[in-house]
């Protein structure tokens, strides 16, 4: 039997009384994939989630699993674990008792329980902590006692809740790095909400883009990086993210404020038409001619800076090397390679 499942969402619509949660989401995560869902604050990306682990009903739609139809099984029946932002750890038992609790429920000898608890802790390095209680734990020793009671099941699926948000930066990113090599070497599948997108965009084999309780665009970091569907995404995905300027496009380039900048061809409409200009800051520089603006500051980050500016009254935000050799208050050019351009109609949003 494979040690991932395949999961599919198919019209998933979920209310709270008056209040849509989820219009009608459509996803498939492949056996094996580390999949994201990435948006705001409140765009239903937790409520999809607890669909997923059978913890929430949905008013329209189905939930499959390997071709199974699991809309409607309990969470039990399900195999899948969750690890969730709190951890959830019960503070009155060791972390062996925390981490055997799933098998003890399913009536397992306790032989066996010791032996898989042992086998758990020890992929995920708690193996010399197994007599401690939670309260005796650092927020990573915490976190692994999570994991590990999620993992001694050998679940199909495996649901993560922001399960980074309580530890520091740096921890944080050690951690993310080993939750990706583990969930690689159990070959499970897993589900992974994060409203951060730089550790989505880390962790992920592909992800979806969560905004107002629909899914805007699903693809791979790097296509939805380089191709985002909607000035939205534009706006979310990138540190910092693509700057977006209001523009007007003709056949002869994009007009923004005031200068006339080539985009690629292909771009060029036959008539005029509005649009937002995005480029990111690492495709800004300063140049001759350009787009006229203002050095409003400069963010110093030792082997970089970010540069911020003001063009018409609109922060713009230029990626630079340690020393950009700028003063505040000077005016300068801005200029981007024409392939560092993407337009979206600004009616719609759409990419264009
Ligand atoms: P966050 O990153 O803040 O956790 P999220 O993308 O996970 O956000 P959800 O928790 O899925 O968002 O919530 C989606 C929307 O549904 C939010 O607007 C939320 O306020 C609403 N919501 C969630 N649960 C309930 C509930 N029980 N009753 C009413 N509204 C709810």
């Amino acid at each position: 039997m494979s040690p991932s499942a395949n999961v599919r969402l198919e019209g998933i619509v979920k209310k709270h009384g008056s209040f849509t949660a989820l219009h009608g989401i459509d996803l498939e995560v492949r056996p094996g994939e580390f999949f994201a869902l990435l948006g705001p604050s409140g765009s239903g990306k937790t409520t999809t989630l607890r669909i997923l682990a059978g913890l929430e009903a949905v008013d329209a739609g189905r939930v499959v699993m390997d071709g199974v139809d699991v809309t409607h099984a309990q969470p039990g029946e399900r195999d899948v674990a969750m690890v969730f932002q709190s951890y959830a750890l019960y503070p009155h038992m060791t972390v062996a008792g925390n981490i055997g609790f799933p098998l003890k429920m399913v009536g397992m000898a306790p032989a066996q329980i010791d032996t898989a608890v042992r086998e758990a802790a020890a992929k995920v390095d708690i193996g010399h902590l197994l007599d401690r209680r939670p309260g005796q734990l650092s927020g990573g020793q915490q976190q692994r006692c999570a994991l590990a009671r999620a993992i001694v099941r050998q679940p199909k699926l495996f649901l993560l809740d922001e399960p980074l948000s309580n530890l520091d930066a740096k921890l944080r990113l050690e951690t993310r790095a080993e939750l990706r090599k583990l969930q690689r070497s159990l070959g499970v599948t897993a589900v992974y909400v994060t409203h951060d997108q730089e550790e989505a965009m880390t962790v992920a084999d592909r992800m979806a883009v969560f905004m107002e309780g629909r899914i805007v665009q699903v693809g791979t970091p790097h296509e939805i990086f380089r191709k985002p569907a909607t000035v939205a995404v534009a706006g979310f995905i990138g540190t910092p993210p693509m700057n977006l300027l209001p523009a007007v496009l003709s056949p002869a380039g994009v007009q923004v404020a005031g200068a006339l900048m080539d985009v690629q061809a292909g771009h060029g409409a036959e008539n005029s038409r509005e649009v937002m200009l995005g480029v990111r800051p690492g495709d800004l520089r300063i140049a001759p001619q350009g787009i006229p603006a203002r050095v409003e500051f400069i963010e110093d980050f030792g082997d970089s800076s970010i540069v911020n500016l003001e063009v018409e009254g609109q922060r713009v935000k230029l990626r630079a090397g340690e020393t950009p050799g700028l003063n505040e208050g000077e005016r300068v050019h801005l200029a981007f390679d024409p392939r560092g351009a993407h337009l979206f109609d600004r009616a719609s949003g759409l990419r264009i």
